[in-house]
């Protein structure tokens, strides 16, 4: 099986090229917002109008020629993928760009045959520890201790600017023909605000305090923030560090979602969550009042998106539940429905029909299994 993984180097570019990579970023920026316009002002525009588009761009900025031309076009990829999301709703419409500390451009690579030989617009040489990419030429990296070449075709490659760091990430297409052990096994998971995942197994797993000490963090640094000169030095330094935090935070969420997943999947062939609400989530992210239900909901939203891939890879089977079935209302033991057990404070499932007494996230995992067997049955999947 073909599955893309992404590789991520630290990146060392030279002064000149630093500049470059930064006019990038703006161009990029300027195609999404220039392309959002029109197409906000007219919807049936494609990708293909759009393309076309940034030639007569190019006459009327002459330095968008200067840059990877395959970036623009991936600029517009970005903002028509961003549509479709939209349209879908999954997500909310795609906004204007502003400049930021943080800013990244991808680019594809390209093959060409000329006289039998093979040339690819980027290149990674892990020996040399050196990225070869369109405009920039070879930049230095800092290479993976256990790894000599990259092992298969290069896709595309992201290069990301990360406070004062550089990064670029390759996702390469890599054949996997694990010959997983088949475990039988199958597990509900619930998603909670006192520990991360229960699972029906009576496991815990994940400790939200890891995530939510970093609301505290923020919020004082951005009260400090909100006292200073806008555009002061000092304010340029708290902004920096409130991006670093950030930054912390991103890193410990990604470490986090890894380590549960790791172990979910371990034991299990079949894993049965809740589907996330997603336009839900994303109206509470947009909520500043809100930072420590945005921390958890993201944490929430990794940890499904790890296990739909991790899944893919080792060819688990992923079962979401609607969101809409009430896993905490009802009584895992007997299904007597019960609506006072939305109140989150309650922490303990305690029947009135049949008088059985469970943890709230164990009760609910387990209703989560039940649940994701019944949807099997229905789709065929098991037949015993
Ligand atoms: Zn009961």
């Amino acid at each position: 099986m073909l599955v893309n993984k992404a590789y991520k180097f630290r990146m060392y570019p030279t002064f000149s090229q630093k500049a470059l990579i930064s006019k990038t970023f703006g161009c990029s920026r300027l195609i999404f917002n220039k392309m959002l316009d029109k197409k906000l002002k007219d919807p049936s525009l494609t990708r293909f109008d759009m393309n076309k588009l940034i030639l007569s761009l190019k006459e009327e900025f002459p330095f968008l020629s200067e840059v990877d031309s395959c970036s623009l076009r991936c600029s517009i990829f970005n903002l028509e993928d961003g549509f479709k999301r939209y349209y879908k709703k999954l997500g909310g419409i795609p906004r204007f760009k502003k400049k930021g500390i943080n800013s990244s451009y991808r680019t594809n690579n390209i093959t060409n045959t000329y006289k039998d030989k093979t040339y690819n617009s980027i290149s990674v040489d892990l020996k040399r520890k050196e990225i070869t990419l369109p405009k920039l030429k070879e930049v230095k990296i800092r290479g993976y201790r256990n790894l000599n070449k990259l092992p298969g075709r290069i896709i595309n490659a992201t290069v990301s600017k990360e406070g004062n760091k550089y990064y670029v990430s390759v996702v390469v297409s890599e054949e996997i023909n694990k010959e997983t052990e088949k475990t039988r096994g199958i597990v509900g998971i619930d998603l909670g605000v006192k520990n991360l995942v229960t699972t029906s197994d009576y496991e815990y797993h994940g400790n939200p305090k890891h995530l939510t000490k970093y609301e505290r963090r923020i919020k004082k640094v951005q009260k400090k923030l909100n006292r200073q000169v806008k555009g002061s030095n000092n304010y340029k330094k708290t902004v920096n560090k409130l991006d670093e935090i950030y930054r912390k935070l991103k890193n410990a969420r990604k470490k986090t979602a890894e380590e549960i997943v790791k172990k979910v999947i371990e034991n299990n062939d079949v894993i049965v969550t809740e589907s996330l609400n997603i336009k839900e989530m994303t109206k509470k992210e947009n909520n500043k009042k809100n930072l420590r239900k945005e921390i958890l909901n993201s944490t929430f939203g990794k940890i499904i998106r790890i296990l739909e891939y991790k899944c893919k890879w080792e060819e688990k089977t992923i079962i979401k539940v609607s969101p809409y079935y009430s896993s905490s209302q009802i009584c895992s033991h007997c299904n007597n429905k019960d609506k006072e057990m939305k109140d989150i404070r309650k922490r303990k499932y305690k029947c009135r029909e049949c008088g059985s007494v469970l943890e709230r996230d164990i009760n609910a995992s387990i209703n989560i299994l039940n649940e994701g067997i019944r949807l099997l049955i229905e789709r065929k999947m098991i037949t015993e």
